[in-house]
C-alpha cells in the first residue's frame, strides 16, 4: 500500500445517470424501430435503455478513479485511474475511444497501448488528464505530451498528417500540441483550465475567464452576440479583488459557468429552452442564479441541456436542466426527468461528492469513496447474483456471507481466500474478481490485442434498463448497522 488513506482522498467511485444506448442517446430514431408515429427523441427515450438513478459503474469499482471526462456533445466518456491508465466507454463510430476500431463499448475498456505519430508503439505512459469532444478524445500525459483519437474534420487534433493517421488508425497517438490561437493572445499566462462547449472555449488563467469561438446567445459572456477568433477577459472575472475573480470553469453546449473566489455560482449563456435564461432571453453576461444564493460549491458542470453543481460542505448534489429526455439528471426511478430549476438529486443525498462531468445525455459524478450510503447505490450493468457462497457453492448460512464490492456474489467469512477474521471496513472484492483484475494487469503490460477487461464484461447479462430490478440478497450494511 503506497500513501494511507487521508480525509480528503484525491480518487473516488463513479456514478452514471442517463443514456447508456451509447449509438442512439441524442438521436432521432431510425424507421420501424418506435412502435409509434411520433418519433421525436423525448418519445424514443422510454423505448431504450436508459438509467433513471445513478449507479456505481461496476467495472470501475476496484480502481481508484482520478479523473473523469465526457463533454456536452459526447457519448463517450474517459476515465482516468491514479496510476495513469485510461478507460474508455461509449459511442465509438469514428474511433474516438482510441482503441484501434470503431466498433461500440457499453461497458469500459482500458486504452491498451498507445502509439507515437509515427506508428510505433509506446508504452509507460501516465496520463493525468483528459477532455473529450463530440467525436474525439484528447489525453494529457505526465510529460505534458498529448495523445488524440477520433475524427479530425474539424481539426480539433492538430496537424492534417496526423489527422489522415488518426483516421486510418483509430488508435490513440501522440499528436504535437499546436494552439497559435491560445498561444498568441494568453502568452505570457499560466492556464490553469480549458473547457469547450459546442462552438466555444473557455480558458481560466490567474482567476480570470478569457472565451473565444461562437458568441451565440451571450455564451462568451461579452454582452453581445459576436463571434471571437482570439481569448477576450470576461469583465465580470477580470477586477483587481480575487473575491470577484473566478477559480473554476465549465462550458454546456450553449452556455457557461464558472466558481468565484467565494465559490459562488455563475451562469450565462442559453441554458434553458424556454424563459429567462431561454433562447428568446439567453444571459448575456455571467449572473447569479436566485435558487443558489448562499450557497457555496466545489465543482461544476454542463452538458448538452444540463447543469449540476456540487456543494462545498452540504454531502448533496443539486442539478437541473430543461429539455433532459435521457434521465441524465438522475433524480430517480419515477421522478421527473427534467427540471427549469436547481433541485437536489434525492437518492445522493447524504454522499459526499468531489467532481462531475456531464455528457450528452448522461451525467458523471466521482463519489467519495468509503462512504456507507453507497452501498445502498445500485451498480451498473446490473448482474444476476448466485445464491450461494462462490467458495464452497453452500447456500447455508447466509448472514456471514461477506459480499464482493465489485460483483456482488457472495463468499462466507470463512471461506475468503485470502482468510479474512473479520468483515473488513474498507472495500473489498472476492477472489475471482481479485485474479480477474490481476490476470488483466499482467496481459495488457505486454499486450495490445483487444483482450481488453471489459471485452469480458460486456458479455454480461443485459444492463438495467430501468434501475436496478434486482438487489442483492443479503446487504453487507445490515451487518454493519446491527452491530452499532
Ligand atoms: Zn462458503
Ligand atoms: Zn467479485
Amino acid at each position: 500500500m503506497a500513501a494511507s488513506t487521508t480525509d480528503q482522498p484525491t480518487w473516488g467511485k463513479v456514478l452514471i445517470a442517463g443514456g447508456v444506448d451509447w449509438d442512439m442517446i441524442g438521436r432521432k430514431p431510425k424507421a420501424g424501430e418506435v412502435p409509434s408515429t411520433n418519433t421525436d427523441i423525448e418519445t424514443l427515450s422510454s423505448y431504450r435503455p436508459h438509467l433513471e438513478t445513478f449507479h456505481i459503474i461496476r467495472e470501475l469499482t476496484d480502481l481508484k478513479i482520478v479523473k473523469i471526462a465526457t463533454g456536452p456533445n459526447a457519448a463517450h466518456s474517459v476515465f482516468l485511474t491514479d496510476d495513469g491508465d485510461a478507460w474508455v466507454l461509449g459511442r465509438n463510430e469514428k474511433g474516438q475511444l482510441g482503441l484501434g476500431d470503431t466498433d461500440p463499448h457499453p461497458y469500459p475498456v482500458k486504452v491498451p497501448t498507445i502509439y507515437t505519430t509515427v506508428g510505433k508503439k509506446t508504452s509507460n505512459v501516465k496520463f493525468v488528464n483528459a477532455a473529450v469532444g463530440r467525436n474525439h478524445t484528447i489525453l494529457i500525459a505526465d510529460n505534458g505530451a498529448v495523445y488524440g483519437a477520433g475524427d479530425n474534420k474539424m481539426g480539433q487534433l492538430g496537424n492534417k498528417t496526423n489527422g489522415q493517421y488518426l483516421q486510418q488508425s483509430n488508435r490513440l497517438v501522440h499528436i504535437p500540441q499546436t494552439s497559435p490561437v491560445l498561444v498568441a493572445a494568453l502568452k505570457d499566462k499560466v492556464v490553469t483550465q480549458v473547457v469547450c462547449g459546442t462552438n466555444h472555449t473557455l480558458a481560466l488563467a490567474d482567476g480570470i475567464v478569457y472565451s473565444w469561438g461562437f458568441g451565440g446567445y451571450g455564451r462568451l459572456g461579452h454582452s453581445k452576440q459576436e463571434d471571437l477568433w482570439s481569448p477576450m477577459p470576461i469583465e465580470q472575472f477580470a477586477g483587481s479583488n480575487k473575491i470577484t475573480r473566478a477559480t473554476k470553469i465549465a462550458a454546456g453546449s450553449s452556455f457557461s459557468m464558472a466558481l468565484d473566489g467565494q465559490n459562488q455560482f455563475w451562469l450565462w449563456g442559453k441554458w434553458k429552452t424556454t424563459g429567462d435564461g431561454g433562447g428568446g432571453t439567453p444571459w448575456m453576461y455571467p449572473r447569479t442564479l436566485y435558487d443558489l444564493n448562499g450557497w457555496s460549491f466545489k465543482s461544476i458542470g454542463g452538458g448538452n441541456v444540463t447543469l449540476f453543481c456540487i456543494p462545498s460542505v452540504e454531502p448533496c448534489t443539486i442539478a437541473w436542466g430543461q429539455g433532459a429526455v435521457h434521465s441524465e439528471l438522475g433524480y430517480g426511478e419515477g421522478e421527473a426527468r427534467s427540471s427549469t430549476k436547481p433541485d437536489k438529486i434525492r437518492p445522493l443525498e447524504g454522499l459526499t461528492m468531489m467532481d462531475v462531468s456531464c455528457g450528452l445525455g448522461h451525467s458523471l459524478l466521482l463519489c467519495k469513496p468509503g462512504q456507507e450510503k453507497l452501498q445502498d447505490l445500485p451498480k451498473w450493468p446490473v448482474l444476476d447474483v448466485e445464491e450461494h457462497c462462490i467458495e464452497c457453492l453452500s447456500a447455508e448460512d447466509e448472514d456471514s456471507m461477506l459480499l464482493c464490492d465489485k460483483c456482488d456474489s457472495g463468499t462466507h467469512l470463512q471461506c475468503t481466500v485470502p482468510r479474512l477474521q473479520e468483515v473488513p471496513d474498507v472495500d473489498w472484492f472476492c477472489q475471482s474478481c481479485t485474479k480477474a483484475r490481476e490476470m488483466n494487469k499482467t496481459k495488457q503490460s505486454g499486450d495490445d490485442s483487444s483482450s481488453s477487461p471489459a471485452k469480458a464484461s460486456a458479455k454480461r447479462k443485459a444492463p438495467a434498463a430501468k434501475g436496478s430490478s434486482k438487489k442483492s440478497k443479503a446487504n453487507r450494511s445490515s451487518d454493519d448497522e446491527d452491530s452499532e
